[in-house]
């Protein structure tokens, strides 16, 4: 076929490990064309991740509100808990993606030298790709590519994964009534926040996880706090659990689990496969290239430069951490290094990330186990929010903070923070991580009362002693 364009920069994918960069690169004065399969710019976080789960959580939280309002001194006309108008519920979340995926692409399309195309690219050899838009088919070269294409929810090999009313976090997002009840199978984040999230809306919640405990890379204090608030709103959760089996029929499925050697089952309307995500490949022609990869992403070098001369990859593809921001700021460095500026690529010890479970976690940098894995002698300064004042105003006071710092250097490596509002917290502690702010320096800042983050400058102090 012949080849119909050339451009500087091909950019697959428009998630938010693509778009930034094609946008970078564009404004710079690059040609770049940026392919998106999906409906829209966004990718998972706006249509299947991020933004999606937070709207459903914010109507959980305040259907949860109403529910305790009496303990604030309102007294609610009829004590029933609010009914639930799902469809509302699901429309509210298409206007927020459509407006915002509309509002990305109203962005793209003021700057000249960017190129955006709905359709499905494929990598045809070291430096030319396909195209394919339902209207025609392009034949493209480049001279340097960003591959972004994301992951997809990782399956099991179950017996009985693939029955009808087993679903993924796809599925889960798009499913048009709350079910009564619903077996989770995997504890990571997006198994915790859906959990929690069915739960304050009335469904019936079993979680299954393998490891023995639940959300693994979290620091390990808070997990086991957070598994007892699980259990206090009345989900069941079963950690060590294998998986043996999922039989039945939609809205009666049978999952049957082990647990140390007993053997147990969760009778559910639905069963929701959450156990991970795996780098997106299929279909993307990398068997043209000298790219290598697996189960766990792309292989890349310290510029994020796979192993074919000039295509890049950035965000899910090329494995863990699997977070917006972070493959935002992947696709940032990566625009930056193209157009021969100084980048600083993330680095994973800087790294920042809220879990939306409730009360929510927020963490940056090292957690204790992994800064003393890595041979670093480190102190834990700690505050419990029992005490605190703005926690108690805001009716939520279990919640614990914990600053892990280099005890020669005294420089905070790390900040883990489970308290209700922790997402809004993190701010200051993506700061001091980033920039090896001590925990004296961080005592002597000032913090406003009553507020959440009074609790960095108490735990800073007792560290001093
Ligand atoms: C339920 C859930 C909740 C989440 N919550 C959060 C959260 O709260 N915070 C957070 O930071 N992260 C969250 N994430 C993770 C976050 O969504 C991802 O880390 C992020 O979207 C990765 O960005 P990306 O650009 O690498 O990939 P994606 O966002 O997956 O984008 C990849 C894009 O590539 C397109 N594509 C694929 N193949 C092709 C092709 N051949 N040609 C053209 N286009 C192609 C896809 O259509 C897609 O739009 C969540 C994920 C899930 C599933």
């Amino acid at each position: 076929m012949a080849t119909d364009e050339h451009v500087d920069v091909l950019v697959i994918g428009g998630g938010p490990g693509g778009t930034p960069a094609a946008m970078a690169l564009a404004r710079a004065g690059k040609h770049v064309l940026l392919v998106e399969a999906g409906r829209g710019l966004g990718g998972t976080c706006l249509f299947e991740g991020c933004i999606p789960s937070k709207i459903f959580r914010e109507t959980a939280a305040r259907r949860h509100e109403i529910l305790r309002a009496r303990d604030f001194g309102l007294r609610l006309e009829t004590p029933d808990p609010p009914e639930i108008d799902w469809t509302a519920v699901q429309s509210r979340r298409e206007r927020i993606l459509s407006g915002r995926a509309q509002g990305a692409l109203a962005h793209t399309r003021a700057l000249p030298s960017l190129d955006v195309v709905f359709g499905r690219a494929r990598l045809t050899g070291p430096r030319s790709a396909l195209v394919e838009t339902p209207e025609r088919r392009r034949a493209v070269t480049f001279d340097r590519a960003i591959l972004a294409t994301g992951s997809v929810p990782a399956s099991l090999p179950i017996p009985g994964a693939d029955l009808p009313g087993v679903i993924d976090s796809t599925q889960l997002i798009e499913i048009d009534a709350v079910p009564r009840s619903m077996t989770l199978i995997g504890a990571g984040p997006i198994g915790v926040e859906m959990a929690q999230i069915f739960a304050m809306l009335g469904t019936r919640v079993t979680v299954l996880e393998v490891a023995d405990r639940i959300l693994g890379p979290v620091d390990a204090v808070l997990a086991e706090r957070l598994e007892g608030h699980l259990v206090r709103d009345g989900i069941e959760v079963h950690t060590s659990a294998t998986v043996d089996s999922i039989t039945g029929e939609p809205g009666h499925l049978v999952t049957t689990f082990s647990v140390g050697g007993n053997r147990k089952s969760a009778e559910t309307e639905v069963v929701a496969i959450v156990a991970g995500r795996r780098p997106n490949t299929v279909g993307l022609g990398l068997e043209t290239t000298a790219i290598r990869g697996g189960r766990h992403g792309l292989v890349v070098d310290a510029t994020l430069q796979t192993a074919e001369p000039g295509i890049y990859a950035t965000g899910d593809l090329v494995g863990d951490p699997m977070f917006a921001h972070w493959a935002t700021a992947q696709a940032l460095a990566v625009a930056r290094h193209l157009l021969g500026a100084p980048a600083e690529f993330p680095r994973p010890e800087h790294n920042s990330a809220v879990i939306f479970s409730y009360p929510e976690i927020g963490m940056v940098g090292l957690t204790e186990e992994a800064a003393r894995a890595s041979g670093m002698e480190v102190g834990v300064a700690e505050y419990d929010y029992a005490a605190d004042a703005r926690a108690q105003i805001g009716g939520d006071p279990d919640g614990l903070l914990r600053i892990v710092y280099a005890r020669d250097s005294r420089r905070v490596v790390g900040v883990h923070v489970l308290v209700e509002g922790a997402a809004d917290l993190m701010g200051e502690a993506a700061l001091a991580v980033r920039l090896g702010t001590t925990v004296d320096e961080l005592a002597e800042a000032i913090h406003p009362h009553p507020t959440l983050t009074e609790a960095f400058g108490v735990a800073a102090l007792a560290a001093r002693g």
